[in-house]
């Protein structure tokens, strides 16, 4: 099993090969600040009592508070929060905005509980967490499995506590309760400004045939917004399984037939797949949009596509990343390419902060401009250095966190 920490922590080794930050940066950003494991009991709706894991990451703050999302998963566990929020620092540098990096999380499976249950469950975590919450200290977002209502929950419990009333403490909350214009679409959507940026320096064609892993947030959003640009989606999966038509699918009509049956498959019109045929469709952009440890060193070799990008957090290994740097396969890194999430989520926290509500159309500027100019200082430094994205990527962030840090 992939320990995603120890990715983590293999990437940023991997830098030290092509610039030397010095010994002190990477000791320093190889453990958290402080990592926080809660429990948290929920009374359920048959009266018993159950304890449910919870967790925080404080990864580093010298950018400014920490920022990163909370996940609901069975599957989360530490390693993997602390992995994510190592990598929120680095995206957050990437991106250029001041925060630094945090993750948090669940070990739940939400659809096993009820509503009722949930919402306990997601004020219960931030009980037990609100000492070290708030604007200008740890700022959580969404991820897997959390939605704007729990943030609405989240948030709204937190004000009971502590009587902070700007409603900065909490990211992707819904618009009427002070969210902000496109947060949902900005993961997908930034991810298509960062590969219409670099588009033609990757030497991808004008109009691309995608693959999609994930049809949630991420990955419906990102889809639905490729074809409206005129790219035609030909293969996309969730948990169970994808389909594939070679001259596109219409989204849709795929999400109503997903809507009356619970699944992909069966779409008239084209062919059910597993999800690792789904990785190893032969295109020009793979997007994975699900989970981490997706393409490894067991399936590399058969990815055929011209580029990745890492919508989903860690889809690819770091022994795949060679086999796959090797075969001339380009990665835009999940740092850079989903990094419109929280680009967005810090436009939410200012806008708050502020008082003011932004227009749609002021948010997709400002996230164009953001998503734009980190694409292309990372090539830059990709250039320069004669490394990869990933790397490059690694670079800008280690650049900007070590101008600000203090030893
Ligand atoms: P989500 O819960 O909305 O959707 C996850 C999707 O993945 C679902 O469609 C699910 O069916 C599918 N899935 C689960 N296991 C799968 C598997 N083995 N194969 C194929 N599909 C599978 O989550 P999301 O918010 O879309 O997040 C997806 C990824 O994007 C995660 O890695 C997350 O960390 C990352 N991300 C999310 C955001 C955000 O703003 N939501 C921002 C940055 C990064």
């Amino acid at each position: 099993m992939n320990n995603p920490f120890q990715n983590a922590l293999t990437q940023l080794n991997k830098v030290a090969t092509v610039k030397n930050f010095g010994e002190k940066l990477f000791t320093e950003l190889s453990q958290p600040d402080r990592d926080v494991r809660v429990s948290i009991p929920v009374s359920m709706d048959d009266g018993s009592l159950r304890i449910f894991e919870g967790y925080r990451v404080e990864y580093n703050n010298v950018l400014g508070p920490y920022k990163g999302g909370i996940r609901y998963h069975q599957d989360t566990e530490i390693n993997e929060v602390k992995a994510l929020a190592f990598w929120m620092t680095i995206k957050c540098a990437v991106a250029g905005i001041p925060m630094g990096g945090g993750k948090g999380g669940i070990t739940v499976d939400p659809k096993s509980l009820s509503k009722a249950e949930l919402e306990k469950l997601s004020r219960g975590w931030v009980k037990k967490l609100a000492d070290i919450l708030g604007p200008k200290k740890d700022v959580p977002a969404p991820d897997v499995n959390t939605t704007p209502e729990i943030m609405d929950w989240m948030s709204d419990e937190f004000e009971k506590i502590t009587g902070d009333k700007t409603r900065a403490t909490f990211t992707g909350k819904p618009i009427e309760k002070g969210g902000s214009e496109g947060r949902g679409p900005a993961t997908g959507l930034g991810g298509f400004y960062v590969l219409n940026s670099l588009r033609a320096q990757l030497g991808l064609p004008e109009k691309c045939k995608v693959v999609v892993q994930g049809f949630g947030n991420v990955g419906l959003n990102a889809a639905e917004i490729f074809i409206a640009h005129g790219h035609s989606v030909i293969a996309i999966s969730d948990s169970k399984g994808g389909v594939y038509n070679e001259s596109g699918l219409d989204l849709e009509k795929l999400k109503e037939h997903k809507k009356s049956t619970g699944m992909l498959a069966g779409f008239p019109g084209s062919k059910d797949i597993t999800n690792e045929e789904l990785l190893e469709t032969k295109c020009d952009l793979l997007i994975p949009a699900a989970f981490e440890n997706q393409i490894t060193e067991k399936n590399a070799e058969k990815i055929s596509t011209k580029v990745i990008l890492e919508l989903a957090n860690g889809p690819v290994t770091p022994e795949a990343d060679d086999v796959l740097f090797e075969k001339g396969i380009a990665i835009i890194p999940d740092v850079l390419a989903n990094s419109g999430g929280v680009t967005v989520s810090y436009f939410e926290w200012d806008q708050n902060l502020k008082g003011e509500h932004w227009t749609e159309k002021e948010v997709f500027d400002k996230l164009f401009k953001k998503m734009n100019d980190s694409a292309q200082e990372t090539h830059k430094r990709g250039k320069e250095y004669s490394t990869d994205l990933r790397r490059g990527a690694f670079i800008l962030a280690l650049e900007r966190i070590k101008e600000k840090m203090q030893f």
